[in-house]
């Protein structure tokens, strides 16, 4: 049968790949439950090229980041809407140990696109200690939730969008087609987030994702746009308010709940970093999908072949996603061969 595409799930993955395929005219339906709290509606959208302890570039940023770059300005573009902002990121060093490793690291030939010549200079009133930093450049962020709504909306208009929660057992796929709800489609991709550990033709793929959350703090920051992490991230927002974040939770029961302790630790962070009067205003959480080892896995089910997944994005879906969309899609319409590191086959058991 000629193309047309069922994506279960909306968060940065489904809506993602629902932009690929109507760039390229493929007819496709989006179907989403909804949820008030998910992994891309709570994220804060950062993309940043140094990050973690051990101050390396993160994997393959420059192809990344290019492809998102450009992916955003043209969804933004087409729906006259602003959701991604290139912003300064300042990295505080935290101790000895962290300088000197910096001092090691500078250098490194991969680093020198992302460094920014100039020292950050940040004000010594809003921020504790804003010496032993560096400023990146090519970071930004994604107004995840602005980005989602008005792609559903814009979805929507087409009959290509609808809320329901679907079940694997209600989705029928044979050598011919793909069947739900009384309609036929050439495949279905999965792309569900965490909820694909429950999903039966999915169970063998090793999750080990992580709760996580962020705070909603009101500030005034006296103009500071960049976003600044020692130990914690701060993402200044316009509206006088900011985001800091975030947690990590191996092992959680509810993933609605976080864990007091670990919610204390990171006020601790955010009061260690931010000198000016801060109020929390709100606390979010969700579970990060992340899969064991990988940085993602995409393509068709080993033994359903109008079956595919996209999933594992981490804590990069923002940067990630529209990357990944296009070769899942490439491979789908034309038959291209999925990175063997991201391959869901190569990974099956
Ligand atoms: C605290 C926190 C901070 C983060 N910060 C960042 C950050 O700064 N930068 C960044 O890039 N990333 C960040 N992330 C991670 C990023 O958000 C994830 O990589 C991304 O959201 C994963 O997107 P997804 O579409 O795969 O999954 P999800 O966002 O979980 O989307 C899946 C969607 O599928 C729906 N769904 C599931 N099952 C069904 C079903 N059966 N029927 C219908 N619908 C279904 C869900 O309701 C959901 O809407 C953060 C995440 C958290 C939790």
């Amino acid at each position: 049968m000629s193309p047309r595409i069922l994506i279960i799930g909306q968060g940065l993955a489904g809506t993602a790949l629902a932009w690929r395929l109507w760039e390229r005219a493929v007819p496709l339906l989006i179907v989403d439950r909804d949820e008030p709290h998910t992994s891309s509606k709570v994220a804060a959208g950062l993309i940043t090229p140094i990050t973690g302890m051990r101050l390396t570039v993160s994997w393959r940023y420059d192809v990344f980041y290019r492809e998102a770059l450009r992916f955003y300005r043209a969804c933004g573009k087409r729906l006259k809407q602003r959701f991604f902002f290139p912003r300064g990121y300042v990295r505080l060093l935290k101790n000895e140990a962290e300088i000197a490793k910096w001092h090691k690291r500078r250098r490194d030939p991969d680093m020198q696109p992302f460094l920014h010549r100039q020292t950050p200079e940040l004000n010594a009133e809003v921020i504790h200690q804003p010496e032993n930093g560096f400023q990146q450049r090519h970071a930004a962020w994604l107004d995840t939730n602005a980005y989602l709504e008005f792609s559903r909306c814009f979805f929507k208009s087409l009959d290509s969008s609808i809320t329901a929660d679907v079940q694997p057992a209600d989705v029928h796929d044979d050598a011919d087609a793909v069947e739900w709800n009384g309609q036929r489609f050439s495949h279905v991709i999965w792309a569900q987030g965490w909820s694909a550990e429950k999903h039966p033709l999915f169970h063998w793929v090793p999750f080990q994702s992580a709760l996580g959350t962020i705070l909603t703090v009101k500030a005034d920051l006296q103009g500071e746009k960049r976003i600044v992490n020692r130990g914690c991230w701060l993402l200044p927002r316009q509206d006088s308010t900011l985001r800091a974040g975030s947690t990590y939770e191996w092992t959680f029961d509810d993933p609605n709940t976080p864990s007091a302790d670990q919610v204390q630790k990171l006020e601790a962070t955010l009061h260690s970093v931010l000198k000016a009067p801060a109020q929390i205003t709100a606390t979010q959480t969700a579970v990060r999908p992340i899969i064991k080892n990988r940085q993602a896995l995409m393509g068709t089910h080993p033994t359903h072949p109008r079956v595919a997944f996209l999933n594992g994005l981490g804590s990069k879906g923002s940067l990630r996603s529209p990357w990944l969309a296009r070769h899942l899609i490439e491979h789908l319409l034309d038959g291209t061969t999925i990175d063997a590191e991201m391959d869901l086959q190569h990974n099956s058991i």
